[in-house]
């Protein structure tokens, strides 16, 4: 029997998380299939990430039996189905295999990927031609009868294999690695899908100038999430652009508890250029715009530990 780690791609699974780190850095957490489609570089060939009309793709170019990506496929003039309700418990997802017959060509790829542990990438539709790549994810189990298997970002399969099978000189070195990708994995799904429903509240514009462009906004906590009660919830968070982010985690912008924009004295002394006075101080004592719908408003809780904390900064 081979060894476990003998996955021949694995240097194409790398560059693939690789690339994909990059593009949610640059394009934010979600992709349009515009990006996706334009693949990556690997050596001196290009690869695609997936394919429009597959759910399970592997390249021509890997040579072994396991898949590079599944994808969700929403059935012609269907919605995605929601975040909660294709989430059994953060990091686990039920995939549907493809077909009625557990072991036709696709589902044999994932049967592979699920004997060998093999990392692969899951692109989550969120919106049609929209999805959230979700790496390294694992298949944790096949369900035959009900032609679905359960993925997951953690992978305790693995974690049991690479204690049991002494494979590399520092088993202790990858330890740490698939701790490290696994747990940046889970944070990253709960950073998307916070930023996700607070941009959806927001529609898509800083709470603050209302600049309207996704790209350049952030999902901020009122009450940071390092604190015990900075929980991820939209009526904790705030769309702010990229600078008035900024100046709000810096203190140098308060929001009192009635919505009402406060700058710090400091800021308000200063005197400089265009950007300053217009961007920044032209909001002081202005009312930060809400969302439309009163449960997804800023908690009185949150804004008041905030301001709290802004005045005692000030
Ligand atoms: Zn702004």
């Amino acid at each position: 029997m081979p060894l476990p780690t003998v996955d021949p791609d694995w240097e194409i699974r790398a560059t693939a998380f690789q690339t994909l780190e990059w593009l949610v850095t640059r394009h934010g957490p979600t992709l349009a299939w515009d990006v996706i489609q334009r693949g990556f570089d690997f050596k001196d060939q290009h690869l695609h990430f997936a394919t429009k009309a597959r759910g399970i793709f592997r390249p021509k170019e890997m040579r072994g039996e396991g898949p590079l990506s599944i994808k969700t496929i929403i059935p012609r003039g269907n919605r995605p189905v929601p975040y909660e309700e294709s989430q059994k418990g953060v990091g686990v997802f039920v995939y549907k295999l493809q077909g009625n017959d557990p072991d036709n060509r696709d589902n044999q790829l994932l049967q592979w990927a699920w004997k060998w542990s093999v990392p692969l990438i899951y692109f989550y539709a969120v919106e049609v031609g929209v999805y959230q790549p979700i790496w390294p994810i694992f298949i944790r189990g096949i369900d035959r009868e009900r032609l679905e298997c359960t993925l997951s970002v953690d992978d305790e399969v693995l974690a049991e294999r690479e204690r049991s099978v002494p494979m590399v000189a520092d088993a202790r070195a990858i330890e740490i690695r698939r701790q490290y990708v696994t747990v940046q994995a889970k944070r990253r799904l709960h950073q998307s899908r916070f930023r996700l429903e607070v941009l959806r509240a927001y529609e898509q514009r800083c709470a603050v100038c209302r600049l309207p462009r996704p790209e350049l906004l952030d999902a901020a906590h009122i009450v940071a999430d390092r604190e015990e009660t900075g929980d991820p919830v939209v009526p904790n968070g705030l769309a702010l652009c990229r600078l008035h982010h900024g100046v709000f985690d810096t203190d140098l912008m308060g929001i009192r508890p009635d919505g009402v924009i406060e700058l710090s004295q400091s800021l308000i002394e200063t005197r400089d250029g265009p950007t300053l006075e217009h961007a920044v101080k032209a909001f002081q004592g202005q009312h930060i715009h809400l969302p439309r719908l009163p449960r997804d408003q800023p908690g009185q809780r949150f804004l008041e530990a905030r301001y709290e904390r802004f005045r005692k900064v000030g």
